[in-house]
């Protein structure tokens, strides 16, 4: 019984951890010590990243055969530009997010950075090339320095204090009564979402990758912790290619392209403006979502 039980009670973890938003791929590996299912090809090469192009090329995906998910998406991502997804909840937003990171394969079509099949590169090369911003960015039981440097194995005291400068953390670290070496995590300091989801932006601005993934959080945060975070975020995406995948609009009225996605279809592409003027779907979830926000401020 419990061999059984405990191989479920695993893949429940981790389906958890999924649909929470986007996985911190490596911290996820390295906490669950799980082998990615998914093998490079013999002798497959480095991805060679010039600039962080994303293009998905008639993507299909389901995870059952019996239910699509992905169908025939096209989304081209030029390199340093930013592309927001937005759609109803199950649309296939934070799938797309999962496939560029290759955790599982496309059914269909084929999903490319500069040119090279991700299927065709190493995976280590690929995970290395985009970071992610998660929901909920996974802490380590150790030190907020650990859990900061964590993004590049070596980097200096200095360089992990500049990107929690970045991310807008630092000066609550130095709050604390031990600072950078406050124990944080399980059994240590709790960190609020917004605090958390700071330490993984400064996490990835060490990282420094070319393409950034964001899964935005769906948690309210007020207003001055939001306004935080959306200026780390700004900070961590200049000069990168960054893919947002939105569960409000509130934050991708900057992107240069937004993507609705529509039971795993782009039903409508175009910047904010565009997008409004069009007075179709996009403009819809706007101004429903613009009418929550007067309900909730009356
Ligand atoms: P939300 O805005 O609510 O996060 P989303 O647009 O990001 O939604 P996805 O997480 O991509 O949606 O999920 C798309 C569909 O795939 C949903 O119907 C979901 O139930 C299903 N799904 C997601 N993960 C799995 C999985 N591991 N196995 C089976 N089905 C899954």
């Amino acid at each position: 019984m419990v061999q059984i039980t405990m191989p479920l009670n695993f893949l429940g973890t981790v389906y958890r951890e999924i649909r929470q938003g986007l996985v911190d791929m490596e911290a996820m590996f390295d906490l669950l010590h799980q082998p990615a299912e998914i093998l490079d090809a013999p002798n497959a090469p480095e991805l060679q990243v010039a600039g962080g192009a994303v293009v998905l090329k008639e993507v299909e995906f389901h995870y059952d055969p019996a239910r699509p998910i992905l169908k025939g998406v096209d989304i081209v991502v030029p390199a340093g530009r930013s592309l927001a997804i937005v759609g109803p909840s199950g649309s296939g937003k934070s799938t797309i997010g999962r496939l560029l990171f290759r955790f599982y394969e496309v059914t269909g079509g084929s999903l490319q950075i500069d040119g090279q099949d991700i299927r065709d590169v190493t995976q280590n090369s690929l995970h290395a090339a985009i970071g992610v911003v998660p929901q909920d960015t996974v802490l380590f039981n150790d030190t907020i320095r650990y859990n900061i440097g964590y993004g590049r194995d070596g980097a200096s005291y200095e360089e992990i204090v500049k990107a929690a400068q970045k991310a807008r953390i630092h000066d609550f670290i130095i709050g604390l009564p031990d600072g950078y070496e406050t124990q944080v995590g399980e059994r240590g300091l709790k960190l609020s979402g917004g605090e958390k989801q700071r330490v993984g932006i400064a996490r990835t601005l060490l990282k420094d990758p070319p393409i950034l993934l964001l899964d935005e959080a769906t948690s309210a945060l007020d207003t001055q912790t939001e306004r935080d975070i959306l200026d780390a975020l700004k900070a961590a995406g200049e000069g990168r290619t960054v893919i947002t995948i939105a569960h409000r609009l509130s934050t991708v009225a900057d992107a240069d392209e937004i993507v609705v996605l529509e039971q795993g279809q782009v039903v409508e592409r175009g910047t904010h403006e565009g997008l409004l003027n069009a007075h179709g779907k996009y403009a819809a979830m706007w101004a429903a979502q613009a009418e929550d926000r007067d309900e909730a401020a009356a």
